[in-house]
This record gives C-alpha cells, structure tokens and sequence, in this order.
C-alpha cells in the first residue's frame, strides 16, 4: 500500500460549529485550492477533503488515509447546482431525493461527469456525491469555490472519527490541518443509494433512514448483508473497483477483536455475562458495549473488573448512532483485549448501527437462541 507521504505538522484549530468563524474557514479554503488536505467536520463523521477535480490532490488523500485506489470517494459539493459540474446527468429520481434530503446524510450514485477524475471515481463511470448539512462543511465548499472529494478521516479500515482528536490519533503527520468544530451529531457514515441501477437500492445504511427514503421512493431496495472479505482484496491497489466498493465485510474495524451477540435481548445479556467471565478468569480485560437496559444485568461483569459502556437505551437508536464509534475507541483506547457487544434493533439508524457492528465483528458473531441451552457460534 503506498505509504509513500511526506511528514507534515499537524495544526488542529478550533471553529465554531454554528457560526464558522470566516478567517478559520477562509485558511482552509486557500489549502484545498491549492491542492491540499484539510480534516473537516461534518454532520455524519470527520470528512478529509481535498479538490475533486484534481486528481494530485485524490492522490494525497488515498496516500494519507492508506486507502486502496479501489476505494472510491464521495464528492461533495455545497449547492444542488453544483449537481451539474460533477454528474453527467440527473435522473428525475435523484432529484427528488435531493430535494427531500439535501443538505443531509445521503450520498447518491449518478453517472460521473468528465470533470471529475477516474481517481476519484476508483476507475468506476458513476460519481458518488453529496450535500452535506453541517454549517462548517457548507462554509468550507462555498469557499474553496469547487466540489471537494472527502472520505472519512480515519487511517483505512479503522473506525470513522467523530471528533477532531479521533481523527488526529489516526492522521497525525499525515494532513496540515484539522478544523475542530466538536463531536458530529449523527455519528454514522451517510447512506449510500445506487441511482445507476435498475431498481435505486442503497448500498451501505447510514445517516437516512429506510423508512424515510421509502416515503420517497418507495421502490428502494434494502441494503444486502455485508460478504466476507475475499483473500488478497484489501491488499490489491489498482485495477477493477470492486461492484459493490467498501461494502466489505471486515471495515469500519476496531483495532481489538469485537464479538456481536444477537438474538432475544435476556439471553443476549445471559451470553455477555458468561463470554465476559469467561475472559475475566483468564486476566483479560473486557470492554462491554451495551444498552441502558442491560447495566443492572451487567452488573457482574463490573464488579469482576470489565468496563461496561452503556451510551443509551435500545429505544434511542439515534442516540446510539451518535455515540457508536466513540465508544468503539474509547475501549480500545483503554487496552481491552475483546470488546463483547449487544446487538441493537434494525430501525431507523439502528439498520446502520446493525451494519457497522457486523462489520467491526468481522464474521464473530454468537447468535443466541433463548430455548438452547449453548448459545450458537458463528464465525
Ligand atoms: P467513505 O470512505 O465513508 O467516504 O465511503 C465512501 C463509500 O462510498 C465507498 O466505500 C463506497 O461504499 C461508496 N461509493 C463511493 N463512490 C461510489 C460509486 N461510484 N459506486 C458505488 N459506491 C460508491
Ligand atoms: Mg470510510
């Protein structure tokens, strides 16, 4: 994988989440035209954008995240006009979901105008691309005057940052400046939907729900479950994108082993309790990412010394969303040898939370059956 990238110092400058202060924002600016990086936030997670039509610039943002160039990235631009200079059409489908959703956490996938570089597209002819809502997003496209391609701020395969710390602990030396505008609120990637295809389908759930799409187009298809990962895929670099890229199975991964329970919640808990002792006994450390409904249940593990996360309760998944990746780091920050997870139902935001568990579990999942008396063993 090129690794291939200069060191550079690191700046991480405060900006107001609301109200972007202009000289904050007009630095920025003047880096992405000039062909380089800046971390921003936005509404979902960190973004780290450069020019989109600049193929250089594509360039340092794989070279600095270690992306595979298989891997395409998500343009972003700041007005529906601007739809125009990236896409080289505009189905009557888009454009409704455009105007119902944008500026938001959906991403669409449209014929790639000849502006935008085969780089930024991973070789594929459609276009990823997307309005974000986030005041300082919005301030920073209007003012580097031109679409920015931004994948998440993280290092390739690692959680996506929801803050300005998260995403320096990844890119350190590797981008000039970071604008920290706080914690993003939705917390998850935005939702990809395939407007090339047939039938629109999303391909990876995020930020908009199912629900509220379907009242929209009613027609979309469900995301399909993530695949395995194929041996050697992550480590190809050019050639053919892959049909359906970053829907890999092992993505969005902590750096420490993650096992996702799912099935009736009682016997979800009745698992953790017994996998957490288990590990307990052996002088691991154990990291518990659950539900507000679980901590007396959990109460056990605690006392045996396993750090219990409960960011919010099952009926909430948006505030489960919000907190998801933060909590991922911060157990592994914390040096936990497994992190053992609940599931969370597929509603709303809960469909992406239900994705990017699967995918950190990387195939460890323990299905729980409330009749059996062993729980099911899937990896
Ligand atoms: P991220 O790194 O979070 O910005 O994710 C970008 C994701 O958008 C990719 O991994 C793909 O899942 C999706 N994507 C971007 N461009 C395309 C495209 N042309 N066709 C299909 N999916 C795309
Ligand atoms: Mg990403």
């Amino acid at each position: 994988m090129a690794d291939d990238i200069k060191a550079v110092s690191t700046e991480v400058v405060p900006v107001d989440s609301q109200r972007p202060e202009a000289a904050v924002i007009e630095r920025a600016a003047a880096l992405l035209r000039a062909g380089e990086l800046v971390v921003f936030p936005t509404e979902t997670v960190y973004g780290l954008g450069g020019d989109a039509l600049r193929e250089e610039a594509a360039r340092r943002i794989f070279a600095a995240k270690g992306r595979p160039l298989t891997d395409p990235l998500i343009v972003h631009i700041a007005q529906v006009e601007e739809l125009e200079r990236v896409a080289a059409a505009v189905p009557e489908r888009a454009r409704r979901l455009a105007e119902a959703f944008w500026p938001g956490p959906l991403t669409l996938i449209l014929p790639r105008g000849e502006q935008v570089p085969r780089l930024v597209t991973a070789g594929l002819e459609t276009v990823a691309v997307r309005m974000p809502s986030h005041p300082v997003a919005q301030a920073l496209i209007r003012a580097a005057a031109r679409p920015i391609a931004a994948p998440s701020a993280n290092r390739f395969k690692h959680v996506s940052p929801t803050t300005a710390q998260h995403a320096l602990a990844d890119l350190n030396g590797r981008v000039p400046l970071i604008l920290d505008g706080g914690p993003t609120p939705v917390g998850v990637e935005s939702t990809v939907v395939d407007l090339c295809a047939e039938v629109p389908r999303i391909l990876r759930p995020g930020g908009t729900s199912l629900e509220a799409l379907r009242q929209v187009l009613p027609e979309i298809e469900a995301p399909q479950p993530p695949r395995a990962s194929e041996p050697g895929q992550s480590e190809r670099e050019e050639g053919e994108a892959q049909r359906a890229p970053g829907q890999l199975l092992v993505h969005y991964s902590p750096t420490v082993p993650l096992c996702l329970f799912e099935g009736e919640d009682q016997a979800q808990r009745t698992a953790i309790v017994a996998e957490a002792l288990r590990h307990l006994k052996r002088g691991e450390r154990v990291g518990i990412l659950a539900a507000s409904e679980d901590v007396e249940a959990l109460r056990p593990c605690e006392e045996s010394g396993a750090l219990v996360r409960a960011p919010a309760s099952l009926e909430e998944p948006e505030q489960v969303a919000a907190a998801l990746f933060a909590t991922l780091r911060e157990l592994e920050a914390a040096a936990v040898d497994v992190i053992l997870c609940r599931s969370f139902r597929p509603v709303g935001l809960g469909l992406a939370v239900q994705d990017r568990l699967r995918r950190a579990a990387g195939g460890w999942v323990i299905r729980v059956d409330p009749s059996a008396t062993a729980a099911e063993e899937v990896r």
